[in-house]
């Protein structure tokens, strides 16, 4: 079981980058992360 470091989520399949300070996000965190970084949907 792995949980998402920003909601605490168990979810399945985890996204890092070094936007996240290599913690394990979900994807809704993670996307949701880089929507305030660059104001678009990015995955990298
Ligand atoms: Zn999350
Ligand atoms: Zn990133």
């Amino acid at each position: 079981m792995t949980l998402c470091s920003k909601c605490g989520k168990d979810v399945k399949k985890m996204h890092n980058c070094q936007h996240t300070n290599e913690n394990d996000y979900c994807v809704e965190c993670y996307t949701e992360l880089h929507y305030y970084l660059t104001e678009q949907v990015v995955i990298d």
